[in-house]
């Protein structure tokens, strides 16, 4: 039995996942990593598990039986939530459409996968969304953005601007590199790290959602060839 008051949202991560037999690895080795594990089968349930459960994290499988499917419960988490998300997808052209719909998910992972690569991903995912740095970084004044590295802040002019993870983990990188040309390969391995595997458009994807967000003071230049630079 679900209990209808969660004892604790510590640590607490939701899985939505058809899949009895992957779910049950996932649960099996992110407890034993501490975490406390809620299973969904279904995109409804999953909805009602992260809005009861408050989790710090969600993975959600792309392929789900019923009326959403794992992109539709992206989506709908999205909306109203910043929290961090990674994406189970069984085939290449699932992640296409994961990239090209940006849908604001941290990560995204193949099967078949590792369990210990995803708790490896679900840990780097969370020290970045957590861990408050030992030394108060100075807040970065970038065009008409400023990044509190600290508080994990970023503005333009008096508003704060609501920015998932990994976006400003992205953001922070580039203001701490002002001036240069990075490449996309050099940003996978600043932000997403360096054993990331995954694809370069990732990099592209989440550019343009800083754009969105950020406006015309965002004073990011595409670097034809090679990648970004913040003016
Ligand atoms: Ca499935």
């Amino acid at each position: 039995m679900t209990p209808l008051i969660a004892m604790t949202s510590e640590s607490s991560i939701v899985v939505v996942e058809d899949d009895a037999s992957i779910a049950d690895l996932l649960d099996m080795y992110l407890r034993q990593s501490g975490f406390r594990v809620y299973q969904a089968l279904d995109g409804a349930t999953g909805l009602t598990a992260v809005s009861r459960h408050d989790p710090k994290l969600v993975i959600i499988d792309i392929g789900l039986p019923g009326d959403l499917d794992g992109l539709d419960v992206c989506r709908r988490l999205r909306s109203g939530s910043d929290v961090p998300i990674i994406m189970l997808t069984a085939r290449d052209n699932e992640i296409d459409r994961v990239l090209g719909l940006e849908l604001g998910a941290d990560d995204y992972v193949t099967k078949p996968f590792s369990p210990r690569e995803i708790v490896a991903r679900v840990k780097a995912i969370l020290r970045r969304a957590e861990g408050p740095p030992k030394d108060p970084s100075p807040v970065l004044e970038r065009g008409g953005v400023s990044v509190d590295l600290a508080r994990r802040e970023a503005r333009v002019g008096d508003a704060v601007v609501a920015l998932a993870t990994r976006e400003f983990d992205l953001l922070a990188y580039f203001a701490e590199n002002p001036g240069l040309a990075l490449s996309r390969r050099q940003i996978l391995d600043g932000v997403w790290g360096a054993g990331w595997v995954g694809d370069e458009r990732t990099v592209d994807v989440h550019v343009r959602q800083l754009r969105k967000k950020l406006g015309d003071s965002f004073n990011l230049a595409t670097v034809w060839g090679v990648g970004y630079r913040l003016d």
